[in-house]
């Protein structure tokens, strides 16, 4: 079974542990076969059977070199915000609670709460499955934007990931809700901690998305749309929309799935979370089949009511 925070039921034909750098010489030996590399699962969405190689790097350890900081793939994200904290290494307090490991963290260049973790990437070290070869891409090499980087081409096993996160501690309080948050908490923001910083985010977060443990899920359905501003009336989704630079905009995509929820028509075996429509919840024994009819029903809605198109944020892995 391969694990998934969404809880579907998912085998594959081979498996490939990397443990060691050792085992890396049996990736030089794969043939063309189809390719998987699996963290924690938890921004994907596995069809039953998956006909090809699993790979999954299991490499720990965090250590220090030179002014990096070099970490395994296989640590858990969680694991590596709690060392930050405790090591004066700051930055990262945004990006608390986001379930997965590191391995994962640059494929879609995690984001949360204004801070995107490609400002703190040095270089990221890599197996390249095309030349059958170590690699190490600079952050520039990684193509970083908005959800997305060079290793969703899937050319490129992660091994380990070289930060530079900052020294002096000067918090990211721009994002909305979160300087909300510290308001109607009487929180002073000049006397404000990175643990309390990591601790509200973590707060809001509780408050406002499913433990995928107790409610199978995989977050984020869709990518928030970014569309040029001048195809948008003034008024449309006000709210709920962020001024981007050059003339786009970003629209919330849980605020679109609200306003046409009402249509959908949504088998008992899943939900949307009542406190946030971007969360797709499995209630149980929901099919790969049944979740993407229902991604399907939203983004057509979407784009028939308000000609918007989404993009569906896990990646879908059908063979
Ligand atoms: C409740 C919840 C909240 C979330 N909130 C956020 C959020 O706020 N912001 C955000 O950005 N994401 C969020 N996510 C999505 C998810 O947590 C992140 O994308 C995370 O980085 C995925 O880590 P993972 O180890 O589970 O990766 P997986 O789901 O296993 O894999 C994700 C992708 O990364 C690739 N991959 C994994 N490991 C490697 C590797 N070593 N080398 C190369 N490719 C690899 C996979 O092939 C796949 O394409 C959330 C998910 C959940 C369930």
């Amino acid at each position: 079974m391969l694990s998934n925070s969404l809880g579907l039921q998912a085998n594959a034909k081979n498996l490939i542990n990397i443990n060691t750098l050792d085992d890396l010489s049996l990736l030089e030996k794969l043939g063309d076969e189809e390719i998987l590399i699996l963290g924690a699962g938890t921004n994907v969405i596995l069809g039953d059977y998956f006909n090809g190689t699993v790979i999954a790097v299991h490499l720990k350890g965090i250590e220090i070199r030179d002014d990096c900081i070099s970490v395994g793939a296989g640590v858990d994200w969680a694991d590596l915000i709690e060392y930050c904290l405790i090591n004066k290494l700051y930055g990262i307090e945004n990006l608390t609670h986001i379930p997965g490991s590191v391995g994962a963290a640059p494929v879609q260049n995690i984001g949360a709460y204004g801070v995107e973790i490609s400002s703190f990437i040095d270089s990221v070290e890599c197996f390249n499955l095309t030349k059958k070869k170590l690699e190490t891409l600079n952050n520039h090499q990684c193509q970083f934007k908005y959800r997305e980087s060079i290793f969703k081409l899937k050319d490129f096993v992660i091994l380990k990931i070289n930060f530079v996160f900052d020294k002096s501690f000067s918090p990211n309080l721009s994002y909305p809700s979160l300087n909300k948050f510290l308001n109607d908490h009487s929180i002073d923001v000049t006397s404000l901690t990175p643990r309390m910083l990591s601790d509200s985010v973590k707060n809001i977060r509780n408050s406002k998305l499913p433990d995928p443990k107790i409610e199978p899920n995989v977050g984020s359905i869709f990518k928030n749309p970014i569309v040029r501003s001048q195809d948008l009336d003034n008024e449309f989704l006000a709210g709920h929309r962020w001024d981007q630079v050059d003339g786009y905009t970003k629209l919330s995509s849980a605020r679109l799935i609200e306003l046409i929820e009402p249509e959908l028509k949504i088998p008992d075996t899943l939900r949307l979370y009542e406190n946030h429509s971007l969360v797709l919840i499995n209630n149980g024994e929901a099919s790969f089949d049944e979740v993407i009819s229902v991604l399907n029903q939203i983004k057509s809605k979407i784009f028939k009511k308000f000609k918007i198109k989404l993009e569906i944020e896990p990646e879908i892995i059908s063979s």
